[in-house]
């Protein structure tokens, strides 16, 4: 069975077997009227998801599209953007901004770190101009295992005009993001994410004032142009030929979140973070991001002095059939991620954790043996039990 990995990626998620098998469905034509049907419902869950009443555009694409058309479809050459980074997937938005033209002043903050909102207020209180466009930021950053406050961001702009444009590609699903009520403009998701798919989508939700916004942009872009979408989509079709089989997919995977709640799923991810909190902290390993600030998705966990990531990651994989992902950005060296995000169990967490510890034994490093998994399950089962009398009560 040497073929039986667990994934603890932040992306590509395991796939259900209910989501795999509707995948497996036979071709239809994508012009026709069982693809509306289809169309129709995806629309409908996503919105479920996004928490919103606007417009959900799908685009056969990985998640960085979705980025990208979020910022070439709203942002002229020459505009301004306040890119706000906390880890990679910020700094991608400046490249994207700076291929297309687009002038980002970038407000970084620690890797590690969440972005600060009063920073934020006080850079939009200063342009009395209204030269910033659009603000730029990440929900779950990651490459870092942060969370931004996004509804603190939301009100950090106050009355300035900017659009706010979240990359929840990682957040969907495993945090809550009510874009509607948090008066977010424009929400990027991807499949491969919480949303147990695997990659090949990228969805935007794009309110009204992003539409108007979308009406006056003058950038280049083809086949990512949301306006097309959004016309095609009223039709019940995609201006092309769509990943038809992804969106059976899709379809299944929304009913499994249905059925878990939205808010079911967030409990769940919340205490796969704390699980390997406990475990990692019980092997006497550093967390780079601090309780506060923790992601419900990903965790990055430094390496024992002397030991680079790989010294920990390949072996994972190799003789344990653990599969973690490495360090990004300026962190490289020094951390690799566990995911917990999608299609992931308690149980994965623990067998993760267990094989976790005996790597570390096998490389010499001194670990209590089995605290991990104690420490870990210890906190599963106490997060069991408020799930219990919450729904007793
Ligand atoms: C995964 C991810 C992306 C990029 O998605 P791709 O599908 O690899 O293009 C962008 N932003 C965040 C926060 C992500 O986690």
């Amino acid at each position: 069975m040497t073929d039986k990995q667990i994934l603890l990626l932040p992306g590509p998620t395991p796939v259900p077997p209910r989501v795999a098998l509707a995948m497996a469905r036979p071709a239809i034509n994508h012009r026709g009227p069982e693809f509306k049907t289809l169309w129709e419902e995806v629309n409908a869950g996503l919105k479920e998801i996004f928490q919103t009443r606007s417009e959900v555009v799908i685009l056969t694409a990985s998640g960085t599209a979705g980025m990208e058309a979020a910022v070439t479809n709203l942002v002229s050459p020459g505009e301004k953007v306040l890119a706000v980074t906390i880890g990679a997937f910020g700094e991608r938005f400046v490249q994207i901004c700076r291929a297309f033209g687009i002038e980002a002043e970038v407000l970084a903050f620690p890797y590690g770190q969440a972005a600060d909102p009063g920073a934020i207020a006080e850079r939009l209180a200063a342009d009395t101009a209204h030269e910033i466009k659009a603000i730029l930021v990440q929900h779950n950053e990651t490459s870092t295992g942060v969370l931004n406050d996004i509804q603190a961001i939301s009100k950090a702009r106050g009355s300035h005009p900017a659009l706010l444009i979240v990359d929840s590609i990682s957040g969907l699903a495993a945090a809550d993001l009510p874009m509607d009520a948090w008066r977010v403009d424009v929400v990027i998701a991807g499949s491969q994410k919480a949303f147990m798919l695997p990659p090949g989508l990228t969805m935007l939700a794009v309110n009204e004032r992003a539409w108007q916004a979308a009406e006056k942009c003058t950038n280049q872009r083809f086949y990512l142009d949301i306006k097309k979408a959004r016309k095609s989509g009223l039709k019940g079709q995609t201006p092309f030929t769509p990943a038809v089989s992804l969106l059976y997919g899709l379809r299944e995977s929304l009913h499994l979140l249905q059925a878990e709640t939205l808010a079911g799923s967030f409990a769940r991810h919340v205490l796969m973070r704390d699980m390997v909190r406990a475990g990692a902290r019980a092997l006497g390993l550093k967390l780079l991001a601090g309780d506060d600030v923790a992601s419900p998705a990903v965790t990055a966990i430094c390496v024992p002095e002397g030991m680079k990531p790989a010294d920990v990651i390949n072996p994972l994989r190799e003789k344990y059939g653990v599969v973690v992902a490495g360090g990004q950005g300026t962190v490289k060296d020094r951390v690799f991620r566990f995911g917990h995000l999608g299609y992931v169990s308690f149980n994965d967490i623990l067998a993760g954790l267990a094989a976790l510890e005996a790597v570390l034994l096998d490389a010499g490093v001194s670990v209590t043996r089995g605290a991990a998994v104690a420490a870990a399950s210890a906190v599963m089962r106490e997060g069991m039990a408020v799930d219990i009398e919450t729904i007793a009560s």
